[in-house]
């Protein structure tokens, strides 16, 4: 018999949130202006990709910003101006997107695949095991779903190891380990400004580094042309003169419209981290409430920006689990798990990039079996989070009498 049935939630957790209607203004402003490309004659204006460049440079304290088509395509310069040659093995971390692993394939690299640990960060022991025994000279560390791992320790590891180190920071705009924003301890920090990262442009990334030599390297190869001039964050024209005609033109540039809808959202970054991290400290006292579920603890160092929750799930097997994600993503609660056995949307496992070499990750694969995410929309409200956490245990409760009526049948 189904138990009585609670209410559905009437939130969408896949809302992105609108794009507010002064900044809709400024961009219909520039789509009459026809000027959408970043660079070209602008009159008395300026572009908004040299402008928001500016402006991140500025929010996160680095030299250097360059505007960027894509996430993905930031990691991949990130890799070719950290000098990668085709066939150089890059450690990064197991748990990870299809487009981190992708990059690196896409710059001619080798993943060689890190262990993570139980609270989803990469595992220290293995990454120095590999650190010492792979040969790998570049580590691509994600900081995945938003997860800060100990930045001192891989710091100084990577000095030990002689290891560039280029961050992944998709999930953590806004986030820092201790003062620092992420993204700047390595050589390198990349950024996404796709739709469910933390400021939306559909497609779009940024990338930063403090080394003039550089940010000259990664505008050239966004194709900057001989228009390098008109970016305002920009190392000097004696270092571009070392690079220029010898650095490709990779057309990977951010567009002008992309960069006019990102600049008000870059401001609005403090009040959005305020209202994700009481959303998400609400719901992980409510779900650390019910017996079953874990919500890992965070390192009292990470000031990060929750935009997501991930929790493990305890005594089920994988036929329970997905039965428990089915149940609360049929009241409203879209739960992704990340032990499934099929890829589906986001949650992607590295046994699905079958392009890469097969690697044991016993660890990885343990931990991920009863790893449950779910999106928090900034639309959340308190009340929705009591609503989910509600839901969340209804679901394991009413799940777990009729179950255990089968075995004993
Ligand atoms: C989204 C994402 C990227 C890449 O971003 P795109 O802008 O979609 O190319 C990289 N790493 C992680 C962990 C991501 O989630």
């Amino acid at each position: 018999m189904k138990q009585q049935r609670g209410k559905k939630l009437a939130l969408d957790l896949s809302d992105p949130g609108a794009i507010d209607e002064n900044t809709i203004s400024t961009a219909a402003a520039l789509l009459r202006s026809g000027r959408l490309h970043r660079y070209g004659e602008y009159g008395d204006t300026e572009p908004h990709a040299a402008l928001l460049e500016q402006e991140f440079a500025e929010y996160v304290g680095s030299h250097y910003a360059v505007g960027i088509n894509s996430g993905g395509c930031a990691l991949f310069i990130a890799l070719k101006i950290a000098g990668i040659k085709h066939g150089d093995k890059v450690l990064v971390n197991a748990f990870n997107l299809a487009p981190v692993p992708g990059a690196i394939e896409h710059a001619g690299g080798v993943s060689v695949l890190v262990e993570i640990n139980a609270d989803y960060l990469i595992d220290l022991e293995d990454l120095e095991k590999k650190a010492a025994t792979s040969g790998a000279k570049l580590l691509l560390l994600t900081h995945m779903r938003g997860h800060i791992a100990d930045m001192d320790a891989i710091v100084a590891l990577c000095k030990r190891y002689g290891i560039t180190l280029i961050e992944d920071c998709a999930h953590t705009m806004g986030a820092k380990w201790g003062d620092t924003f992420t993204g700047r301890f390595g050589a390198v920090g990349c950024f996404s400004t796709q739709t469910f990262k933390h400021i939306n442009s559909g497609e779009g990334g940024l990338l930063i580094s403090d080394d003039a030599q550089l940010a000259a390297q990664a505008i050239l190869y966004t194709g900057s042309y001989m228009l390098y001039g008109q970016h305002r964050s920009k190392p000097s024209a004696a270092v571009f003169a070392k690079y220029q005609g010898v650095i490709p033109n990779f057309s990977m540039r951010m567009s002008n419209l992309v960069a006019c809808l990102l600049r008000p959202q870059l401001r609005e970054m403090p009040a959005r981290a305020a209202v994700w991290n009481r959303n998400y400290r609400r719901l992980e006292a409510r779900l650390n409430q019910i017996p079953s579920i874990a919500v890992p603890e965070r390192l009292p160092q990470e000031a990060f920006v929750a935009s997501s929750i991930q929790f493990a799930v305890a005594g089920m097997d994988a036929q329970q689990i997905e039965h428990f994600v089915t149940e609360c993503t049929a009241r409203g609660v879209a739960i992704k798990w990340f032990g499934r056995a099929q890829p589906l949307g986001y949650t992607s496992l590295y046994q699905h990039w079958e392009y890469l070499t097969p690697q044991a990750l016993p660890q990885t694969t343990a931990v991920l079996q009863t790893t449950c995410d779910m999106r928090i929309p900034l639309s959340l409200t308190v009340d929705d989070c009591d609503t989910i956490a509600a839901i969340i245990t209804e679901t394991i409760e009413s799940q777990f009498q009729p179950l255990r009526h089968e075995f004993h049948a």
